[in-house]
């Protein structure tokens, strides 16, 4: 699929916060008034003014304390439910770029209650531009060859930013490199989202913010009404077969190197 995507992985990230940080140079963003909420993690969640946040998760480890961080941001859908809402509304109100960045203009302003739209509760309201905001992948810099801020200001190589078929395979090679040591490891949402998460254990060992089961069944209860749903579950269909094809190979293959 063309397009560029982001791998996160988190098992290399350190709690900098230097992403944020380069967010908010790059999109103007002022600092937000905080109080002492007993973390480290600050802000204490994504708003009008924060498109990125490091979320802080406290685990004891064997009588150890450690933490584990997850840095929140749009996933980038590759087809993204915010969209679809946005396009019954206000068509045109967001847009998907040549390079895949889902990128928000002013007429989001005609929408209401979009952030219930999206799976993982990512659009803010800006009370200073009185529209819904959010990540924009920088679709600015990346247009013109450039990788996203966060991705550049990142010293620890948690973040790679590239071509999609690149990062995609990059994530499955990261993937098998890391279950050697962390039998949890997993891919999320690796064919749905631009913005790749690589977890080094189980997801409730993470603070991962508001995930919304019930606007995934909305996003898949409007396909199965859209005058679309016959293409869609033909295509799910024929996905699945396929699918199941390809793991048939797979494990063809490996019953073939092992013997
Ligand atoms: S993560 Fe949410 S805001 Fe971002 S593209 Fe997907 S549905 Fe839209
Ligand atoms: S800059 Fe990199 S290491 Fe630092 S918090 Fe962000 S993702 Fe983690």
């Amino acid at each position: 699929m063309a397009g560029k995507s982001v791998l996160i992985d988190v098992s290399k990230c350190i709690g900098c916060r230097g992403c944020q940080v380069a967010c908010k140079q790059w999109n103007e963003l002022p600092a937000e008034k905080t109080k002492n909420r007993g973390t480290y993690q600050n802000p204490p969640d994504l708003s009008g003014m924060t498109y990125t946040v490091v979320r802080f998760k406290e685990l004891s480890v064997g009588g150890e304390m450690k933490w584990n961080f997850f840095k929140d941001q749009c996933r980038h859908c590759v087809d993204p439910p915010c969209k679809m809402t946005a396009d019954d509304e206000a068509p045109g109100a967001i847009v998907v770029d040549d390079n895949g960045c889902v990128v928000y203009t002013d007429k989001t302003k005609q929408l209401k209650d979009l952030n219930e739209a999206c799976p993982w509760d990512i659009p803010r309201w800006s009370d200073v531009k009185s529209e819904w905001v959010k990540c924009t992948f920088c679709h600015d810099r990346v247009a013109n060859g450039l990788k996203p801020a966060c991705v550049k200001a990142c010293p620890t190589g948690t973040l790679t930013f590239g071509d999609r078929d690149k990062i995609m395979a990059l994530a499955q090679k990261r993937l098998q490199d890391l279950g050697k040591s962390y039998p949890n490891a997993q891919l999320m949402d690796l064919e749905d989202v631009r913005w790749i998460y690589l977890l080094h254990e189980a997801e409730d060992r993470f603070e991962m913010g508001l995930l919304r089961e019930v606007s995934k069944v909305k996003y898949g209860m409007k396909k199965v009404f859209s005058p679309m749903a016959p293409v869609w579950l033909t295509a799910g269909f024929l996905g699945m077969l396929f699918k199941r094809r390809e793991e048939g190979m797979r494990r063809e293959k490996e019953n073939v190197e092992v013997s």
